[in-house]
């Protein structure tokens, strides 16, 4: 039989109310003659909770036991969704990570998958079963500990199911109808993409906009899965959402393609460094090893042998940060004046594909946020992005200043 895999976030799951809707669904599916894999989040709210708890009892919390706690929203709403199913007639099962087993690597929070066996499902749907509801987020260690994938993580245990089981097709359902040029909630002028390509999702993935999980983009693009959003409160058919696809399967081609944000990021300065060989290393070799994730990096020029380093980081990791080169300047790696911390900043960024052949992106960006006023901190680029920092409170005018620059209400 065919098999689809539908995903449900947690807004789509939030209540029993719309488990119900979530369910009904899945059934049309089923009644099409599809078997279904579907994958379900925490209650929307959930795991912000449960991250809260951990906190709140043990700030330098054991990774192991933060894994047990935050993953396990994903419980509560497989099962859920099962009996709902079941009271609809639907045959259902539910397993959580470590029943199918999910393996995956053992990293902390942010686990990557080694292999998803299919026998214990396929035996289910042999049996008659024809939906498993599978607990989003969660995978199983080597050493038998859960291992959840990561905040947004559903999302890639639903694209690795799909390549597992040889899909037709990944459906995200979520809050919104589509991928948009730019976070709706934030610009009103938004348009909502029919398609984009594999790079520039996963480069609007991983610079903030979250309506996928940036590794579930680079799973669909290797295994070439055929992975679409949509909204799980309209009616949908094989036309709604935004198909994300190749390059070449696109008509529509802009320079620009979309502008993300990313609200919570820091900056930190190092001034007066030692501007020696091994200086980067000797700073960022450190902050690595505590799980800091740096962004963006500058050096300065350097002045009578002294440099200043600046990064960029999560706001949440400012205090490991810290610590981390606290600790290294009190071991004798490497010393300097002083350490300026900005933690209210966010990140703007710009991406698209036809950058790769256009000259003059960075200038309207830049003349587009002089025009408001806004001040630029640090600036980074790639081939097909270019990102700023500025202060947090401009953020979403930022944004909207971007998205009227490079006429994104329009289409190409
Ligand atoms: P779920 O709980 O279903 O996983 P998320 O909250 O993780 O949903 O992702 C959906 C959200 O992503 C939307 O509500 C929207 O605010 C946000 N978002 C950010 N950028 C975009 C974009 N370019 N297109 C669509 N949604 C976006
Ligand atoms: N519940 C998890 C989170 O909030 C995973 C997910 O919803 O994708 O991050
Ligand atoms: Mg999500």
């Amino acid at each position: 039989m065919p098999l689809l895999v539908m995903k449900f976030g947690g807004t789509s799951v939030a209540d029993l109310g719309r488990i119900r809707n979530a369910a009904e669904k899945v059934k049309r599916e089923v009644e099409r003659g599809y078997d279904v894999i579907v994958i379900v989040s925490a209650m929307s709210g959930k795991t912000n909770e449960l991250v809260a708890w951990v906190e709140q009892t043990s700030p330098l919390y054991d990774a192991r036991e933060y894994d047990a706690v935050v993953s396990s929203g994903e419980n509560v709403t497989a099962g859920l969704m099962a009996l709902t199913l079941q009271e609809m007639d639907v045959p259902a099962r539910s397993w959580q990570g470590w029943q199918v087993p999910i393996n995956t690597t053992s990293a902390h929070a942010s686990a990557r998958f080694v292999s998803i066996p299919r026998d214990n499902i396929e035996a289910k749907f042999r049996e008659g079963f024809r939906v498993a509801v599978v607990a989003g987020f969660q995978g199983l260690s080597p050493e038998g500990r859960i291992t959840p994938l990561g905040r947004g993580g559903s999302d890639t245990t639903a694209v690795a199911f799909a390549a597992a089981f040889g899909a037709e097709r990944c459906d995200i359902y979520t809050d919104v109808d589509g991928v948009y040029t730019t976070d709706p909630r934030i610009a009103k002028k938004a348009r909502k993409l029919d398609r984009i390509a594999f790079e520039e999702m996963l480069e609007l993935a991983s610079l903030g906009a979250k309506v996928l999980q940036t590794r579930s983009v680079e799973l669909a693009m290797r295994y070439k899965v055929r992975l679409r959003v949509l909204s799980s409160f309209e009616d949908s058919d094989e036309n709604s959402g935004t198909l994300v696809c190749d390059e070449e399967d696109i008509m529509e081609s802009k320079v620009v393609s979309g502008v993300a944000h990313s609200r919570d990021e820091a900056k930190m300065t190092l001034l007066k460094v030692a501007d020696r060989p091994g200086i980067a290393a000797a700073i960022f070799g450190p902050l690595a090893d505590a799980g800091v994730n740096v962004d963006m990096i500058i050096q300065n020029i350097s002045e009578a042998g002294f440099t200043d380093m600046t990064f960029s980081c999560p706001t949440n990791q400012v205090k490991r940060a810290e610590k981390a080169i606290a600790d290294a300047r009190a071991a004798g790696a490497f010393a300097f004046g002083e350490l300026v911390v900005d933690d209210d900043v966010a990140k703007v960024s710009v991406v698209g594909i036809g950058m790769r052949s256009h000259a003059g992106v960075a200038a309207t960006m830049f003349r587009a946020l002089a025009r408001e006023n806004i001040n630029i901190k640090v600036i980074t680029t790639s081939e097909i992005k270019i990102s700023v920092l500025i202060d947090r409170k401009y953020m979403e005018l930022a944004v909207q200043a971007l998205h009227d620059a490079f006429e994104l209400d329009k289409a190409a």
